[in-house]
């Protein structure tokens, strides 16, 4: 008696759940990364599952997909990448796991640049530098790009996507706006950044902060003893006052770099991945917050 209520009970739960995902199912969407996945929340909503490949802290360049990884792209409807050659392994993931669903380049649109002049010539190509989205008139350029995506492949919700990026774009805008208020703040001549590996590219350009960084933008390439000598030799004649450790990237280096310099480490900052959600730069808004709070404090004297 007990048993055939408990089945009739569970058979009417599961009818219900069925129906109701019929009727209102989410979108499954892949980010390859976390701050992309953010980016693509902020503008689906409820109407939009986001499972990201590479996770908060962890480094897109050199990543090394894992085992369930072609299985959420198989079950994915939408796949988004950011694209100029950030993600070197997906094409091949893709192509693996047999998927056939769009996918979406954030990046399309964007100015691209070169990867910054770190002092020296890389003989076979300068590459693209890919971490657009440190710019935030590019994010909302990433925005839009999510935006027409979702609409394209659940054109039912277009209207629901439309007002959530315009509420996102409208937050970027102030972000946009602090951020020049931030870097407007700090002395001209204190407006240069050591970081790791070249990821602010496009902040730099953005915002007129110049970065130099012993690794180039990606963090699969080594710095040769030559570079790091090099940055510390320009530390000690630009009279840089800090460098900053980034949370993809093997802080010993820039120890080394600010011990034999004499800069300070300013803090840590966010350039490839957010942070785990009871971090500091768990969302992009609070990433590039964090990291102008970063720069700002380390490069205003006192
Ligand atoms: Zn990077």
């Amino acid at each position: 008696m007990f048993l055939t209520v408990l089945l009739s009970g569970l058979g009417s739960a599961l009818a219900l759940g069925s129906a109701t995902s019929q009727e209102a199912a989410p979108i499954r969407a892949v980010a390859t990364f976390s701050i992309l996945g953010d980016l693509v929340r902020q503008v689906g909503g409820d109407r939009v599952v986001v499972s990201t490949l590479v996770g908060p802290d962890a480094d897109a360049h050199g990543y090394n997909p894992a085992p369930g990884d072609a299985r959420t792209l198989l079950e994915a409807q939408l796949v988004f990448v950011n694209g100029i050659g950030f993600e070197g392994w997906i094409d091949r993931l893709i192509k693996a796991s047999g998927s056939k669903a769009p996918v979406i380049t954030a990046s399309t649109g964007v100015a691209t640049i070169a990867d910054q002049d770190h002092g020296h010539d890389h003989g076979k190509d300068h590459a693209v530098d890919p971490h657009a989205w440190q710019s935030i008139p590019n994010a909302k350029r990433y925005v839009a790009n999510i935006r027409d995506g979702l609409a394209r492949v659940d054109p039912a919700h277009a209207a629901a996507y439309a007002a959530n990026a315009a509420a996102y774009l409208a937050r970027l805008d102030a972000l946009d706006a602090r951020a020049r208020a931030a870097i407007a703040a700090i002395p001209a001549d204190q407006r240069r950044v050591i970081t790791t590996h070249d990821a602010f590219g496009y902040f730099g350009a953005a915002y007129g902060l110049r970065f130099i960084a012993p690794q180039g933008v990606s963090s699969d390439s080594e710095a040769s003893p030559r570079d790091v000598a090099r940055i510390i030799r320009q530390i000690r004649k630009d009279k840089i006052p800090a460098v900053f450790l980034e949370n993809i990237a093997d802080p010993r280096l820039m120890q080394q770099i600010a011990k034999e310099s004499g800069a300070r480490i300013g803090g840590k900052v966010y350039s490839d991945a957010l942070s785990k959600p009871d971090g500091p730069a768990a969302s992009y808004i609070d990433m590039m917050t964090n990291n102008l709070a970063a720069f700002g404090s380390a490069l205003t004297p006192p």
